[in-house]
């Protein structure tokens, strides 16, 4: 089976666009070697994939939905670079069908041929209806054949369906998401991970003080963010221990904040040691207490590392419809003991000043306590979901 993968906005990257299909085509390679051999050649700024033949292609349309940078994608035949092979092509594709009106669009990647892509498209559908009396129709056919003519072949798409867009995985670097066991934060190392940048997980539980609920919910959501990076690397931090520890020695009002200020700061040296450049959380402005501009603001100063929140701007139900789609709302919503309602106050501050922080930590070994929670990390290797 022969594919024609087209690339989205990673054809506009000039001179680094020989970097970018190379690591779409790794990840492609990635997303399809459980079909066997992959072979992928790069041809006139889309790339060519051969598949063993047998392969079904729902499988594989699955796999493609989710390898960020991919565009558009269709199975094509590929045939001679002249009028009479591609009519002979496109007679088949339309019987088999069983298409009773067709439209033909055509397009040459190299100019250099003698028709024109008008001539092209009319001869070929001068032929079709002739070999299969259907009739054409350019406004909503049963089916579009869409030919793309090279240099020494053409290709006849059998069908064209949507990528998901997005730059490849690893054209944007390593960043580390904060992931919680909400609907959040996956939604947001989501879209991190569209935009092209590899990412590494740390999820913050208080076992064993709590059960370990969130634990598991934490491996099966990276599982399913894993389909889209492929095998991803889980930081479960210990943060049993340093809770008690503020909880005895600071006041209740601003603690959450002083929580994520923590986080912050292990996150960021898991960063450090995972090469990452910036962190990322799943706050979203006002969606509570402790997501005030002023709270976000006081978290994110203890970080050097840039905090990305790219649910910032989103609604509620907009963050829910994405979770769907990905697939982790359902364990999302599952419930566990979450770290943050461990030892929380049940009225936190809203505005939580800076210097207000600072003060409290100046009472505390923080650099300490981040080291010990830092000592305590296990780190796990997390296959995709299939
Ligand atoms: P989520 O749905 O992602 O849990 P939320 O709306 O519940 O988010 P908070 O609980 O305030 O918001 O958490 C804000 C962000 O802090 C989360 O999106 C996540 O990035 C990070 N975070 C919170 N708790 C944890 C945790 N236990 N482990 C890792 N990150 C966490
Ligand atoms: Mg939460």
């Amino acid at each position: 089976m022969w594919l024609a993968v087209h690339y989205a906005e990673i054809a506009l990257k000039g001179r680094n666009r020989p970097r970018f299909e190379r690591l779409l085509s790794r990840n492609l390679e990635r997303a399809l070697q459980t079909f066997g051999r992959v072979r992928i050649r790069s041809l006139y700024g889309r790339l060519l994939v051969e598949l063993g033949d047998g392969v079904p292609f729902e499988a594989v349309r699955e796999r493609l939905e989710r390898v960020f940078g991919v565009a558009y994608f269709g199975r094509v035949t590929v045939c001679e670079p002249a009028p009479e092979p591609i009519a002979k092509v496109a007679e088949t594709l339309v019987s088999a069908r069983g298409a009773r009106t067709f439209g033909v669009r055509a397009r040459r990647a190299d100019k250099q041929h003698p028709f024109t892509s008008q001539e092209l498209a009319s001869e070929v559908g001068a032929h079709v209806v002739q070999a299969t009396g259907a009739r054409v129709n350019l406004t909503d056919p049963e089916l579009w054949v869409e030919i793309h003519v090279l240099s020494r072949q053409a290709l006849v798409f059998h069908e064209r369906c949507h990528g998901p867009g997005g730059l490849p995985v690893g054209s944007g670097g390593r960043a580390v998401a904060l992931l919680s066991g909400g609907i959040d934060s996956p939604v947001a190392s989501h879209l991190i991970t569209k935009r092209g940048c590899q990412l590494d997980f740390v999820h913050f539980h208080s076992s064993p003080y709590t059960g370990a609920a969130s634990i598991e919910k934490a491996r099966r959501v990276v599982a399913l963010l894993a389909r889209y990076q492929g095998t991803s690397h889980l930081h479960l931090v210990p943060f049993g221990t340093l809770q008690q520890t503020l909880a005895r020695e600071t006041p209740a009002d601003p603690r959450i904040v002083l929580y994520r200020r923590f986080m912050l700061r292990i996150a960021e040296v898991v960063a450090g040691s995972a090469g990452a450049l910036a962190l990322v959380t799943g706050e979203s402005l006002g969606q509570v207490s402790s997501q005030t501009l002023a709270n976000l603001d006081t978290i994110s100063r203890v970080a050097a590392l840039p905090v990305l929140r790219p649910l910032i701007g989103m609604d509620k139900v907009e963050i829910i419809e994405r979770a769907r789609r990905i697939e982790t709302y359902d364990i999302s919503i599952e419930p566990d003991e979450d770290c943050c309602s461990y030892l929380m106050p049940s009225q936190p501050a809203t505005w939580a000043r800076p210097e207000e922080l600072e003060e409290i930590e100046s009472t505390l070994d923080v650099k300490g306590l981040v080291e010990s929670a830092v000592a305590g990390i296990e780190v796990e290797r997390v296959e995709p979901d299939p």
